[in-house]
């Protein structure tokens, strides 16, 4: 019997789909099985005849109880994974930091979950990265919100009736969003500066035609972590930072900010009296704003005057151009997925020894098992930790989701997937 995939239909706010055509043509490829609930596709731009089409099957939600592989966009609500059988495994972006007890209720639902941010930023799992994928169309999708509100022309347009002169963008943070942002309000023929606290991020800056803009002193030497992250920067930086920015963003017409340190608050870089000193007009794009946002007065969900300037605080940027950041998303689910059908006998098995399925694992086998949640978890269900993480050390390398794992040998490692590095983004 081919393993059912079942692709859910998301809630009402979230526009995004966990599969495409192509990728249910592919995971139909696989020897896979996928049945799409109805409607799952129709905010991205996708109808239940076009998954059809390429082979996969439409059902009502009732269905996902029978689904050995659940794909999502979001952790499902406690609801949603009631109908969930046990030993199913389900694929999503969990959300993890901070909501243990939703962890703990996939782990007693006998969940085994999969939380695609968690995926390592390695050569190999390059296909599978979620977050670049979804950051990258949040850079592009950020500069068109601004333009959008912008009253004006973003190139120089030279006219008989007179010059429009280019629109100044800053954009704050060169990582994944901030270099497509860069790239975007560059094809738009605005005139682009960039700042960021990483070094690496000045000549990548300059590569897409920006001028980058910085205190680069020691500390910003430093100024990234081995995993390639910024560090929060001292009180001193910050205040010298704060001098250079103030001074820059008064001449801007367009500033859209993606600051973000792993693990934290995101860094408060636009003050209300730096917006003040904006012309009228302005506008400022805050993408850290879910959270806790660059921009003092950024609202989450909402468009705000503050001082004047119109700050966009759209929450799920990404899901603000949906029928590519689900094509992009689905691709990424499947090269994970693929990852763990054996080629030949077209056999799924999760090898809980793979470095990707120990990073992004959450639940298995009754337990929450990522290092990173277990203790929180474990307080709040009054028990203990699983001591070995992510998975007890008597459990067996590889489980089916379909027999008892005691039974299946140990399969070796898949090569990586090469040929899908493309999908995330062209920076
Ligand atoms: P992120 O979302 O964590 O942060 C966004 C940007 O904000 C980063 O460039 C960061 O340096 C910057 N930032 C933080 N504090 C700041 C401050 N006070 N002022 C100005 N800027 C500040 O980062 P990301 O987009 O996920 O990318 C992080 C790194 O990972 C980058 O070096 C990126 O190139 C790298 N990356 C590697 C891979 C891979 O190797 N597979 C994939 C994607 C990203």
């Amino acid at each position: 019997m081919p393993k059912i995939v079942f692709v859910c239909r998301e809630g009402s706010d979230e526009p995004r789909v966990a599969a495409s055509p192509e990728s249910v043509k592919r995971l139909t490829g696989l020897g896979l099985s996928v049945v799409i609930e109805s409607g799952a596709g129709l905010a991205s731009g996708v109808r239940d005849a076009d998954f059809e089409a390429t082979g996969a099957r439409i059902a009502g939600a009732g269905e996902v109880g029978s689904a050995d592989i659940i794909l999502r966009v979001n952790r499902p609500t406690a609801a949603e994974m009631a109908s969930y059988k046990p030993g199913a495994v389900v694929f999503a972006v969990m959300d993890p930091y901070g909501n243990e007890a939703a962890l703990a209720g996939m782990a007693k639902a006998g969940l085994t979950t999969f939380a695609m941010e968690l995926m390592p930023r390695i050569t190999r799992a390059q296909s599978m990265d979620v977050l670049s994928s979804q950051a990258n169309l949040a850079g592009y999708r950020a500069v068109i919100d601004a333009s959008h509100e912008y009253g004006r022309a973003m190139p120089m347009m030279m006219t008989a009736a007179g010059t429009v002169p280019a629109a100044k963008v800053f954009v704050m943070g060169a990582g994944v969003a901030g270099l497509q942002a860069i790239a975007t309000a560059r094809r738009l023929g605005a005139v682009v500066s960039a700042t960021d606290v990483r070094p690496a991020a000045k000549e990548q800056v300059a590569s897409l035609g920006a001028k980058f803009i910085a205190v680069e002193d020691e500390e910003f030497k430093a100024a990234e972590t081995a995993a390639g992250y910024a560090k929060p920067m001292s009180e001193a930086y910050q205040a010298k930072q704060a001098a250079l920015v103030a001074e820059h963003i008064a001449k801007q017409d367009i500033v859209i900010t993606t600051a973000l340190i792993p693990g934290r608050p995101a860094p408060r870089l636009v003050t209300r009296a730096m917006l003040a000193s904006m012309k009228p007009g302005s506008v400022a794009v805050d993408l850290a704003v879910e959270r806790g946002g660059n921009i003092e007065g950024s609202e989450k969900g909402k468009v705000a005057d503050v001082e004047g300037v119109t700050v966009i605080g759209y929450a799920n940027v990404a899901g603000r151009i949906a029928a590519s950041a689900s094509a992009l998303y689905a691709r990424n689910l499947f090269a994970f997925i693929e990852t763990m059908v054996d080629k030949g006998t077209k056999e799924f098995a999760v090898n809980l020894e793979d470095e990707l399925v120990k990073a992004t694992m959450l639940t298995h086998g009754g337990q929450v098992v990522h290092p990173n949640f277990a203790a929180a978890a474990a307080a709040l269900a009054g028990g203990e930790a699983p001591v070995a993480a992510p998975v007890a050390t008597s459990a067996p390398a590889v489980i089916s989701i379909e027999e008892p794992a005691a039974a299946k040998p140990v399969r070796a490692r898949k090569k990586p997937v090469a040929d899908e590095a493309a999908s995330n983004g062209d920076l």
